[in-house]
């Protein structure tokens, strides 16, 4: 090992690393510890025949074909018999896998690893892996890699700085780790990257994985505990105010609108300040909901405020706000603050905030961060802010006068209620999981790549029926910079080559006229807009009826189910467009699930099962490891660590006998929650 280093290093200083800087870099891994926690997710215990188990087999390829099989064109099958020592002959079955045959000949002889099947006599390897000698390990330790590393390069370089583990701090104290039979982390590490057996593997691995869902539960277990000791000022519920509001609204609150509302309401009442997160998908009417709490607090003579991220979104929240409200609630005034507007009418918008009379004030973040005084703010409405953190909290509760005031966050993510638990636990959920009625559904198709003519002639005829279309643009994941460089190429090709006849406009998050952009499109002043996908959170333009995404094999099913919210607005049908060059098979049947499942919680669940948390919360965070997206898919475990971080803090609520806990949960509740 090299004296110098510590767990702290940058892996550039790790001998070797060089080579895989980029690949190392996607997968978030930084430090000498990051690399310490990327431990294998699964070992792979290899043995002889046996039907159902995994088995090595060495031998001579006797016969290697391929054909196409019946049930369905292009599907590749490639078979091989490969005959071992003992002259047995197995089976070895590829599907779509045309390199098998570019790369291996009969007679050669091979190693192969697989998932046994048959019986004996006539075994068979589905999908077996061939490799060289030294990469077949009895017991194959299993990472998850990227771009050019390999589990032998990743073995490697861990094994270089493997004696650093020692120096790892344990989270969870000793009196947890004995009562659920977990190892000291120093141990688990060791173990989870060089297990002697299986079993040893999967305790080291939980106890990875109690270790990186604990700090978060503590951490949510105490906000918890903090919130129920703040005060708020209470809102009564006053049937009068609901009556009206439904009177004023034009349309039924669906049902689940109406259980929010009466969540929120249930909140509203408590001494103690909400915090709760209004979660639906896309059109489902979030905005309505915030209405009625805003109608409410209203009525208790205290303000509102909603904040939305961009200018655009809160000029819709303020248009909508206003029709819900203004009928009904004529003493009730909602404002828009944002930078764009003249100095003289934000002067006069703040003044009627400071004096009580503005009873809604909609804005963007600027609301938070400006002079802002409000007289009594009662409920802060935030939209789409996933980066709203504890900092934020704080200028807020400044403005509420006594205590703070009740908080309510909206997203459009669907979130999987036991992720919402596991990662924001403090948190209270309210579901909107149905549309108003009357919603076609978009309809949605994945485009091979020989049709994508069809794609753009789809685009081209909705144009010419005076329609819009978004073409969001493959993500590119080094950097803002690169992804809007991209979208600046694609933009070109589609101007000058594709839709020479159209207009085209670019949105990107590295462009200043962001706003004006989008506006301009809403304004139908062009009728293309290529985006990245800065333009994923809520803007609403019902006359775009085709949403077409590149590279969308790359994107979460979830955020592709944003994509598509985009269009589908209005009453007619809307396309949604999924491109993708060159999809490995598996990526292929994701996208196909897009075109049955319309409903954003179902997709969300499959992205957690298949791609892990990551995916839904957004890029993975630095140093969040395989241990602790496997255990936010695992309630039952959830539930145990929720337990036992209770019990820790029943026991030392300070955790002033845990400083090293109390430092990292301090540290992690500075950064942000879910809201
Ligand atoms: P989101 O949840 O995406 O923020 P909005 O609040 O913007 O959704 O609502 C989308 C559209 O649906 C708006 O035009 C709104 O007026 C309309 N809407 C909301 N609730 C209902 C309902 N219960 N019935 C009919 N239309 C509704
Ligand atoms: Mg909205």
């Amino acid at each position: 090992m090299q004296a110098n280093l510590t767990l702290d290093s940058p892996l550039a200083a790790v001998k070797g690393a060089e080579r895989f800087r980029k690949a190392l870099a996607d997968l978030k891994l930084e430090t000498v510890r990051d690399l310490l926690f990327w431990t294998p997710f699964r070992v792979d215990e290899y043995g002889g025949l046996q039907a159902g188990s995994k088995a090595i087999v060495e031998g001579v390829l006797v016969s290697l074909s391929s054909r196409f099989a019946r049930n369905r064109a292009g599907f590749r099958v490639t078979e091989g018999v490969l005959q071992d020592e003992h002259g047995n002959l197995i089976r070895l079955v590829w599907f779509k896998d045309r390199w098998v045959f570019t790369k291996h000949k009969q007679g050669d002889h091979l190693r192969v690893g697989g998932e046994v099947s048959g019986r004996p006599g006539s075994w068979e390897l589905k999908h077996p892996k061939i490799e060289n000698r030294t990469e077949i390990l009895p017991l194959e330790p299993v990472y998850h890699l990227a771009g050019n590393l390999r589990s032998q390069d990743l073995r490697a370089l861990v094994t270089q700085v493997i004696g650093l583990a020692d120096r790892l701090e344990d989270v969870v104290p000793p009196k947890v780790r004995s009562r659920q039979g977990l190892l000291p982390i120093a141990e688990a590490v060791r173990t989870a990257h060089l297990p002697a057996t299986a079993r040893e593997f999967e305790r080291a691995l939980a106890t990875l994985q109690f270790g990186a869902v604990f700090e978060l539960q503590v951490g949510s277990a105490l906000l918890k505990r903090q919130q129920a000791k703040e005060s708020a000022t209470p809102v009564p519920y006053r049937q009068e105010v609901i009556d009206a509001f439904k009177a004023g609204l034009g349309f039924e609150l669906t049902n689940a609108q109406r259980r929010a509302t009466w969540q929120i309401f249930q909140d509203l009442r408590r001494p103690h300040p909400m915090n709760r997160l209004l979660d639906g998908d896309v059109g489902s009417g979030k905005t309505a909901v915030a209405a009625a709490a805003v109608a409410m607090t209203h009525a208790e003579g205290l303000q509102s405020m909603l904040m939305a991220p961009t200018e655009i979104l809160a000029r819709q929240h303020l248009h909508k706000l206003r029709a819900y409200l203004e009928d009904s609630f004529p003493g009730l005034t909602v404002e828009l603050l944002v930078s764009g507007l003249s100095a003289a009418e934000r002067r006069r918008v703040k003044t009627a905030a400071a004096s009580g009379h503005c009873g809604c004030l909609v804005g963007t973040h600027a609301l938070i961060e400006d002079d802002v005084q409000l007289a009594a703010l009662g409920l802060a409405v935030v939209d789409e802010q996933h980066r709203f953190g504890s900092r934020q909290r704080e200028v807020l509760r400044g403005k509420a006068g006594q205590g703070r005031p009740h908080f309510l966050a909206m997203t459009a993510t669907p979130i999987p209620r036991t992720l919402a638990l596991a990662v924001a636990g403090e948190v209270d959920l309210s579901v909107i999981d149905e549309l108003p009625s009357g919603r076609t559904p978009v309809a949605t198709r994945v485009i091979r790549p020989e049709e994508r003519d069809q794609a753009y002639d789809l685009v081209r005829r909705e144009v010419a029926a005076g329609r819009q279309a978004f073409v969001i643009c493959p993500l590119v994941e080094e950097s803002e910079k690169l992804q809007a460089k991209a979208a600046t190429v694609e933009f070109e090709r589609l101007r000058s080559e594709v839709f020479p006849d159209l207009r085209l406009a670019l949105v990107h998050g590295k462009l200043k006229e962001k706003d004006e952009v989008m506006r301009g499109f809403r304004a139908r002043e062009s009728d293309i807009l290529v985006a990245t996908s800065v333009i994923e959170v809520g803007v609403d333009v019902p006359n775009a009826t085709v949403m077409l995404v590149e590279g969308a094999d790359r994107f979460g099913l979830a955020q592709l189910h944003q994509f598509r919210g985009r269009v589908g607005r209005g009453s007619d049908r809307s396309h949604c467009l999924l491109l993708a060059d060159d999809p490995v098979p598996a990526a292929l049947e994701r996208l196909e699930l897009m075109e049955m499942v319309h409903d954003g919680f179902r997709l969300a669940e499959a992205d957690l099962q298949q791609r892990g948390a990551g995916e839904l919360l957004g890029t993975r965070q630095h140093g969040g490891t395989d241990a602790a997206m496997a255990a936010l898919t695992n309630p039952k475990l959830l539930d145990v660590v929720r337990q036992e971080a209770e019990a820790l803090l029943d026991e030392d609520p300070e955790l002033a006998g845990n400083p090293g806990l109390r430092r990292r949960v301090e540290r992690r509740l500075e950064s942000t929650s879910l809201t």
